[in-house]
């Protein structure tokens, strides 16, 4: 079998967003199931619009994804050449011709069809005047007057598109410039490019650009066009259903692979499985599996992914992320032991890396600033004494894990008279400021010995200070 050579070509006119991720990652995951190959091209012919600021946030949501690409970027703007090459090919062998009708005349001819009831269509005036190239001349493709262009697609079946609706359409502008579905297919053919999967807002130019292939007289690649992806109301999915880029996603606290995993879903299923590792896409994905009908976006759903990602990853693989998170709450960390420890008390809780950012920020305070109303119930004067004893037992613990502090909970308990969270609540504010953490253990022993006494102590001289 020939290698698979899949393509994402976006158009830089802002930033990744989630639709065109999630072609960019059907794409990706098809080449790298198959150990083929993954060609990025940016499609900037829009000069007006398209931007260097929109290549390199493309390019950095999907580094930041993990989509990574075998060959290019290239860019359209670079090969008018090439592109102009193939045209000149077509005009020789006599499947493109040169024509100077003007818009007006153009105009007339679609009104004229449509006082037919036909559709609004150029009528192929200059196909035979054998017109040479000048100044005003644009190129034109000669399609067939009869007959069907079938577009045969993986997703969708088989659409058969009458030929008497397909014009001569332009593929040379008078400026010399090649049309979008000339440069697209030019590229598709010469970049090796062998199945193409996108979105189905793009099978109105599937026949037009099959019959370029055809009159370039190149085999035709497979092609599979998905639904877009739909809003919860089932409108197309946009900005006023809420986040739109890649890049807000990142900022919001999603892992890449949870994004991912969440993305591929919407348009792709393998049994009712939601949970995947990224290796097991690329071992599971398949094309047959592609859906029909067009997945909606659900909030919930990926949070709730999130939070399983969070999990299931080891503290060194979430720190590198979390940092930024933590950095812009103020604290400067990095992934060392410490925030490790952090991260695996808050992993079972956090369903954002915001979330588990705003969660840690008190284990990297210098002072602890006591919550009102937390202090106000459990830091009173008479419970100075009970955190000095919690401060002095602890300090005097040689093995600060978990059994060892169990066992001196036990003890103060029985001389205390008090229930846990009797004892547990005051140190719980003690060492965070408020009445919600991880458990109590698991998080001293995150603090560390020094730190947790230090907080405790603190704690005891807020209560006297109260009397
Ligand atoms: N540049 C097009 C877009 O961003 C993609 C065209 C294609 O996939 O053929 O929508």
């Amino acid at each position: 079998m020939n290698t698979i050579i899949t393509r994402f070509p976006p158009s830089p006119t802002g930033y990744l967003h989630i639709g065109g991720a999630r072609t960019a990652l059907f794409n990706w995951l098809w080449a790298r199931k198959n150990a083929g190959q993954f060609v990025l091209r940016i499609e900037d012919t829009d000069e007006a619009r398209s931007t260097k600021e929109s290549v390199d946030a493309i390019l950095e949501s999907m580094e930041w994804l993990g989509i990574d690409w075998d060959d290019g970027p290239y860019f359209q703007t670079q090969r008018h050449d090439i592109y102009n090459e193939h045209i000149d090919r077509l005009v020789e062998q006599g499947h493109a011709y040169y024509c100077d009708c003007t818009p007006e005349e153009v105009n007339a001819m679609r009104e004229e069809a449509k006082a037919k009831g036909l559709k609004p269509m150029y009528n192929g005036k200059c196909r035979n005047r054998g017109l040479k190239k000048g100044t005003n001349t644009v190129v034109r493709l000669k399609t067939p007057d009869t007959g069907v262009t079938i577009v045969d697609d993986i997703v969708k079946g088989s659409t058969a598109f009458q030929n008497t609706e397909i014009d001569d359409f332009i593929i040379q502008r008078s400026s010399g410039m090649a049309m979008y579905n000339l440069a697209v297919v030019v590229d598709d053919i010469t970049m090796g490019i062998n199945t193409i999967i996108r979105g189905d807002d793009h099978l109105v130019n599937t026949p037009k650009q099959i019959l370029i292939y055809q009159a370039l007289g190149a085999p035709l690649p497979v092609f599979g066009h998905v639904p877009m992806v739909l809003g919860s109301d089932k409108a197309r999915l946009s900005k006023r259903h809420g986040a739109m880029s890649v890049g807000e996603y990142k900022k919001m606290g999603f892992l890449a692979d949870a994004l991912i995993n969440y993305l591929v879903r919407l348009g792709w299923s393998h049994g009712d499985q939601e949970f995947f590792e990224r290796q097991e896409l690329i071992e599971k994905f398949d094309l047959e599996h592609l859906g029909r009908s067009a997945g909606m976006f659900d909030m919930d759903k990926l949070y709730a992914l999130n939070a399983k990602h969070i999990q299931k990853k080891k503290p060194i693989e979430l720190g590198d992320d979390l940092v930024p998170h933590l950095a812009d709450l103020g604290i400067e960390a990095q992934n060392d032991v410490f925030t490790q420890g952090v991260i695996e008390t808050l992993q079972p809780r956090s369903k954002t890396l915001v979330e588990m950012a705003q969660g840690a920020a008190f284990y990297y305070m210098d002072e602890i600033e006591f919550e009102e109303k937390a202090a106000k119930k459990f830091l009173k004067p008479e419970t100075s004494d009970l955190l000095n004893k919690c401060a002095h037992a602890l300090e005097e613990l040689c093995d600060f894990s978990q059994g060892p502090q169990e066992e001196m909970f036990k003890q103060i308990m029985e001389e205390t008279g008090l229930g846990f969270g009797k004892i547990a609540q005051p140190l719980r504010v003690a060492v965070t400021g408020t009445t919600v953490s991880p458990g109590i253990f698991e998080m001293f022993i995150a603090l560390g010995k020094e730190k947790t006494v230090q907080r405790i102590r603190k704690a005891a001289q807020f209560c006297t200070a109260q009397g």
